[in-house]
């Protein structure tokens, strides 16, 4: 097999953001967007509302939670491919919401906290674009690729968001009480806010895991019957999708082993005990501020910033450093996880086989690592419990 195999494909376009089901995806997603876009307007320019105990008002949790939000809603539109310009987009919005609140509407008015709430809300959003962001090498990404290929089946179809729907309603019915019955056994309960914690926590949760049951089924099904990457048929000739002319991609339907409990345990460790370290140190800082006030002025007036904000803000603030460490612990465990499915064409990822010496398929195909450089590769299966592998064509690498 000679390179010429492979022409003018240096960079291959993303199989995941071309055809059809792209394009039903997408519409899907804006539909949400803007739901979502125009219950926020609703409810921030609503005449003289009042949300719970009006001396403890949840509007800063709201913020953040509604802000933050929107920017996950608009990544997924799609029409923005870089983080900083979706967080700029999110922040804009919040900060659109916030002045024409102050146009004269009873009850309203505009507050630098709320904008401040929301952008916190925005950069754990997008901390958490970071740390789902494409990582690693050919091997990494094809497997990411074809997750990516996945959720494209899921979202372009109603039934799979039948389903999603379903399960944030169930997340919300068990979370919702559990936060609250959680809140009230501290001093200060505040029960709207918890409530709304509980229901956005419940939501993520059940809907996060009743994807990942969509895809799994998914992968399992085009594993045996692969399907049009652009358009979702499965009536594939040779090389051309018959219904709409698209080229197979079906390098991307390839089985990969998944690692075994003890090593997904192994390079989960570190990860989670970076997480809660985060947790535990800034905590730590915060505290001994609290408590150095009184012989550093200085540890007192960071301590007073922190804790002088309007109400809510502290919860906020909370929110945001879970939410930072938790970005860092998947970041970390992701990064774990592709490099060690990009090892696996030297050592087996299911079964720790040697593969050095194991031959590969004359078949080859372009794969991109995550900064987009072409490379040659093949496949080959462990000659010990028969899981794929992929191996880079020694020096045929493409730019
Ligand atoms: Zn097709
Ligand atoms: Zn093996």
């Amino acid at each position: 097999m000679t390179q010429s195999t492979f022409p003018e494909m240096a960079i291959l376009p993303d199989p995941s953001l071309q055809g059809l089901l792209a394009r039903r995806a997408r519409a899907a997603w804006i539909l949400v967007f803007a739901a979502a876009l125009l219950a926020i307007a609703v409810a921030t320019h609503w005449p003289n509302v009042r949300v719970g105990d009006p001396t403890r008002p949840p509007d800063k949790i709201i913020h953040f939670i509604a802000f933050g939000g929107l920017t996950a809603l608009l990544w997924q539109v799609g029409w923005f491919k870089s983080r900083i310009a979706v967080a700029a987009a999110g922040f804009a919005i919040a900060i659109a919401d916030e002045l024409t609140q102050s146009l004269g509407i009873e009850g309203r008015q505009a507050s630098v906290e709320d904008v401040i709430a929301g952008a916190l809300g925005i950069v754990v959003v997008v901390l958490g674009l970071w740390a789902f962001a494409p990582v690693g090498g050919v091997a990494a990404m094809l497997r990411q690729q074809r997750r990516r290929v996945a959720e494209q089946f899921i979202f372009s179809r109603l039934g799979p968001w039948l389903s999603l729907v379903a399960a944030a309603g169930f997340g919300v019915v068990v979370m919702l009480p559990a936060s609250i019955l959680i809140d009230s056994r501290f001093p200060r309960p505040n029960p709207l806010q918890a409530a709304l914690v509980g229901a956005v926590l419940g939501t993520l949760l059940s809907s996060l895991m009743m994807l990942e049951a969509l895809v799994r089924r998914t992968l399992q099904a085009t594993a045996t019957q692969h399907r049009c990457t652009a358009c979702g048929s499965d009536a594939l000739a040779k090389a051309d999708c018959t219904r709409c002319g698209a080229a197979v991609q079906s390098h991307l339907f390839i089985e990969w082993p998944e690692v075994g409990g003890s090593t997904f345990l192994r390079l989960a460790a570190r990860p989670v005990l970076l997480g809660v370290g985060i947790v535990v140190s800034v905590t730590v800082v915060v505290l001994s501020l609290g408590a150095l006030r009184l012989t550093f002025p200085l540890a007192g007036q960071v301590d007073a910033l922190i804790h002088g904000r309007a109400y809510g803000m502290t919860s906020v603030l909370d929110l945001t450093l879970v939410g930072v460490a938790a970005a860092c612990a998947v970041r970390s465990f992701r990064a774990r996880s592709a490099a060690r499915a990009d090892a696996a064409s030297e050592r087996c990822i299911a079964c720790a086989f040697d593969l050095s010496q194991t031959p590969v398929s004359d078949d080859s195909f372009v794969g991109n690592d995550a900064s987009g450089a072409a490379h040659r590769c093949q496949v080959g299966r462990c000659g010990e419990c028969g899981a794929s592998f992929v191996r880079i064509a020694s020096g045929q690498g493409t730019r």
